[in-house]
């Protein structure tokens, strides 16, 4: 079995900002020479999310819009915040937008369902940030 570790870093200049990582994550499947297996990519910390779903800049204002809704920003909104902090809403938007995702290899590229594409969803941004890509397979 052959395994290939990458990791990309991010460093946003908004506080929240989703980015398309569908390219990198190509790159670096080619880059592994596995032509069957699995392809896992996870944020690195718990302010920030890597979802699938379509690159429509509407559908990405309509996210901001309802993750607002849920969790607005605010210091003296969340009991995490007593703490110091000024990120509960962040915990809880990246809680909502998932962790990770896995995407299945299939003649060494990804499998994806029509119009799927990968995001980094940062929620927590301004700092330097990270995601693991691991790939799996034959
Ligand atoms: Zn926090």
């Amino acid at each position: 079995m052959k395994s290939h570790t990458e990791h990309l870093y991010f460093h946003t200049k908004s506080k929240q900002e989703f980015i398309n990582i569908t390219h990198q994550v190509e790159e670096s499947v080619k880059k592994s020479g596995v032509k069957e297996g699995l392809c896992l990519v996870n944020a690195m910390h718990i302010t920030a999310s890597v979802f699938i779903n379509d690159d429509e800049s509407g559908l990405h204002q309509d996210f901001s819009t309802w993750l607002e809704k849920l969790a607005p920003y605010g210091k003296d909104k969340y009991k995490h915040n007593l703490s110091g902090e000024d990120n509960g809403d962040s915990h809880l938007k990246r809680t909502v937008m998932g962790r990770e995702v896995v995407v299945a290899i299939t003649g060494g590229g990804l499998d994806f369902g029509p119009w799927e594409q990968i995001f980094y969803g940062e929620f927590d941004g301004q700092r330097k940030k990270r995601v693991l890509i691991k790939i799996i397979g034959e």
